[in-house]
Order: C-alpha cells, then structure tokens, then sequence
C-alpha cells in the first residue's frame, strides 16, 4: 500500500514506502513483538531533505528516541513527531542498517536480504531513485550505551501488539524495513524476521493508543 491512507503490512524482511500528508498519523505495530523496524524519512516535494538521526541527537541532546521527540531532517525541520509508544521506550538512533558488508563480516557467502537494500527497493517503488543510506531511526531496537561509551545490544524488549505513532510535520515519504537480521539476536532470541503492521491514520486530534486494541 503505498497510497495515502489506509493499513499495510511490512513482510518479515522486506521494506515498503508509505506516503504521509502532513498532519496524518503512522501506526506501527510490532505485531509479533520482536522485530526491529527500520524507518527513514523524506521530504515528499524534495527527497533530498531527510529525516537525520544526527541533527534529532543535537537537537535533543539524547541519544535515544522516545515519545514526546520531534525528529528532525538534515536541514533542522520537524519531520516527524513521535506521538506515543505502548512499548518499554527502546529505540536506537545510533547503528546503520544492516547492509551486505554486515553479513559478509557474520560468513554470509550468498546476498542476505538487509535493509539498505530495502531502502532502495521500495524508494524505488514510489519512483524516487537513491543509493545511498541515511542512518536510520530503528524503531524497537534496544541499543543501550555505557557509562564509557560501549554500544550494547540487546534484544527488543517490546512485546507482541506493542505500537508507535509518529505524525507527520511535513508531507512525506516514509520507508519502513522488516529488518532482516537473523544471524545475531538483534531481532529477538529465535533470530527471526516477522512481519509488522502499519495504519495511516488521517490528521485529527492526537490518537489514543491503548494496548490489547485490534489492528
Ligand atoms: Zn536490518
């Protein structure tokens, strides 16, 4: 679904663009509770403005994402803003998708699926052509840094049915990727992509997310 309204799914491993009018709401639902998502942002007049998890980490002076953040594009405008999250609050600004180099380093010999790659997949199903990868908002990822600066992973510590929504503050493009890593624990302990769900919701009052809601 990559029109403007509606509710789509994000196939275990695989990417999909959805296009957001300014004001719209995104849902994102990690349906089985253990995947990480991927998400990029893009000016829908000029996809050369995007969503920086550099200029959200100066402007927020934090290195994580949580409800109540305004996250901004690489030239300091509010994108997006991160509305509400049912899940524990985890969500990394820092690691770069996972590309084939990834995979190779982990004894991939064939290409493994990886969300640069997607990126670019479904950008190109919108008819926006890009080969280079912004540094991604990876929603549920549980990256925690140490009081000397370690990066740590962890799996997610969100659980089935658990939801983000982020408004838009401009009309947009916006990729979500299934994140395909199943050699590491990155996307919980069985190491296995699954599916998650989105629903676009039209601009209005602040929507109420409650756990346990159907899709
Ligand atoms: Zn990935």
């Amino acid at each position: 679904m990559n029109g403007a309204a509606g509710n789509g799914v994000i196939p275990a491993r695989h990417g999909r663009a959805v296009r957001l009018k300014q004001g719209q709401f995104v849902e994102l639902t990690n349906t089985f509770g253990q995947q990480v998502v991927d998400t990029w942002a893009f000016g829908a007049a000029d996809p050369t403005e995007r969503l920086s998890m550099e200029d959200t980490r100066s402007k927020n002076s934090s290195v994580y994402a949580r409800a109540g953040d305004v996250l901004y594009s690489d030239r300091r405008r509010p994108m997006l803003t991160f509305v509400s999250d049912t899940s524990p609050g985890r969500h990394d600004t820092l690691l770069c998708a996972c590309n084939q180099a990834i995979y190779v380093e982990l004894g991939c010999e064939q290409y493994h699926r990886n969300c640069r790659e997607n990126l670019r997949e479904a950008l190109a199903a919108v008819g926006i052509d890009r080969r280079e990868a912004p540094s991604p908002l990876n929603l549920f990822m549980n990256v925690q840094v140490g009081p000397e600066g370690q990066v740590q992973r962890f799996p997610p510590a969100s659980k089935p049915g658990d939801r983000v929504v982020l408004r838009a503050e401009m009309d947009l493009v916006v990729v979500f990727s299934s994140c395909p890593q199943d050699i590491t624990p990155i996307n919980g302990a069985l190491c296995t992509p699954t599916d998650v769900h989105y629903r676009i919701i039209d601009a209005g009052p602040i929507p109420v997310v409650a756990q346990g809601e159907p899709l």
